[in-house]
Parts: structure tokens; C-alpha cells; sequence
């Protein structure tokens, strides 16, 4: 056999063992490491990548050990468009993981940490049976946790009960990096994050990561949402490193 044909058999025998490159690129990827700045694909309905780039990804994150992020908002998001790749990735040994226990890595292994980020509580209440006959735990980033009423309160905690994890989002919703602009990041932690953390503390949930409403943070500002949470989450809309 000529060289180069061995050479073509060895390239194709290398590309079978790894999975395809796709639009879920590195970041969106963690690796229960010391990395605590994460990024995540937005997976609402008008999401541009197929399934079957889903897939790989998923795939992927069984072979490295690894866990791929993505996130969506209830008013835009299709719960029934993911059952089947829940299952898909629970055929692969890939499992559900929350922040809270991405910040504590006291059990790595390949996962998908899937977020739903603002205020549509009722909404999210509503999928618990879905949720729970899939086997899959999701992250919910709050926002505006003090506007909620007591029902809403109560149907967060049971969510939380039921596997799920209860983030924070930010107090008013406010973009970090127009806020700091005008204010400061002192300014920003003061007004937007540490009442929230409160609020959440006062409730009887550990927040231990943040979600940057819009997407949208710096370097300078992960430093010093870093001195409150274990974890802060970017988005691929904006600003994603
Ligand atoms: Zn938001």
C-alpha cells in the first residue's frame, strides 16, 4: 500500500473518533475546572444551528467528560423541541447538571447544564412533569426575585425541591456594562447583585452563580461578581469569552 493512502486511512480513522466540529465551538464547553467565567448557546426557538449540531455537542461531552451550556427564556423557548435530546443525551450517559453543582465539582462527569433565564415562574412551574418524567434538571436564573409573590416563592422552591437549581439574575434586570459606564462597578455590585444575593439568602436558597442579564459583562466586572458567586454565566448573543 502506498504511503499516502496509508496516511488518508489514518486521517479518516482519526476524524471517526472525533466528533464533528460545530457551531458549539469551545466556550461552550466546561471542564470542572478552575474556569469560573462560562459561556452559553442560546437555544430559544430561533436558534441557528440544527439538532443534529446539538447532537455532536452532546456527543462530545460524553467523550471529554465535559459539559456543553446552552440556555433559553420561557416566552421563546420549546420545551417539547428538546425531549428527544434530553433522551438523546441520557442514551449517552450524559447527565443533567446545575450551576450550584458545576461551583461545587464535587462529582465531575460529562453533563449538559441547560439555564432558563428571567421571571416567567408560572410558565416554568408548568413543565415540572415534563421535566421530571425527562430526567433533567435545569438552572433558573431569576430575575427580579423581589417582585415575585408568595406563590411564585413557593413554586420556586419547589422546583428546587424537585432537583432543579434557583440562581440569581439581577435585582432590575439592569446590562452590567452600560450600568458600570455610567456608575461604576462598585456601583453596579452594590445596587444590582448584593440586594439580590439578600433576597435569595432571605428565602433559604445558596445562590452560587450569576447570570449576566443581556449577556452582557467584562472582564473587570467578572472580578468583582467573583468576590459574591462561584460562577457567572455569559450568553452567546453578547459578549461570550
Ligand atoms: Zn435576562
Amino acid at each position: 500500500m502506498r504511503f499516502s493512502s496509508l496516511i488518508t486511512i489514518a486521517i479518516a480513522l482519526a476524524a471517526c473518533k472525533r466528533p464533528r466540529a460545530t457551531v458549539f465551538g469551545d466556550k461552550y464547553f466546561s471542564h470542572w475546572d478552575d474556569r469560573r467565567v462560562l459561556c452559553s448557546m442560546g437555544a430559544d426557538k430561533a436558534h441557528h444551528w440544527s439538532l443534529d449540531d446539538l447532537r455532536a455537542a452532546i456527543d462530545r461531552a460524553a467523550a471529554e467528560g465535559s459539559v456543553i451550556h446552552t440556555y433559553g427564556h420561557a416566552p421563546t423557548f420549546d420545551l417539547d423541541e428538546y425531549l428527544p435530546l434530553f433522551m438523546y443525551a441520557h442514551a449517552r450517559g450524559v447527565d443533567f447538571v446545575t450551576y450550584a453543582e458545576l461551583a461545587d465539582r464535587d462529582h465531575p462527569r460529562a453533563g449538559w447544564a441547560f439555564s432558563i433565564d428571567d421571571t416567567e415562574v408560572d410558565t416554568w412551574y408548568s413543565w415540572r412533569d415534563k421535566l421530571r418524567a425527562a430526567g433533567v434538571h435545569l438552572t433558573f436564573f431569576v430575575a427580579g426575585y423581589e417582585d415575585f409573590t408568595p406563590a411564585q416563592r413557593d413554586e420556586l422552591h419547589k422546583l428546587a425541591a424537585d432537583g432543579h437549581d434557583i440562581e440569581p439574575h439581577g435585582l432590575h434586570h439592569v446590562q452590567a456594562v452600560a450600568y458600570t459606564e455610567a456608575h461604576g462597578v462598585a456601583a453596579y455590585i452594590t445596587d444590582d447583585v448584593v440586594p439580590d444575593l439578600a433576597a435569595f439568602k432571605r428565602d433559604g436558597f445558596s445562590p452560587k452563580a450569576f447570570s449576566y442579564p443581556f449577556g452582557n459583562h467584562t472582564p473587570e466586572i467578572d472580578t468583582a461578581m467573583l468576590e459574591h458567586v462561584q460562577l457567572v454565566r455569559g450568553a452567546s448573543s453578547r459578549s461570550c469569552y
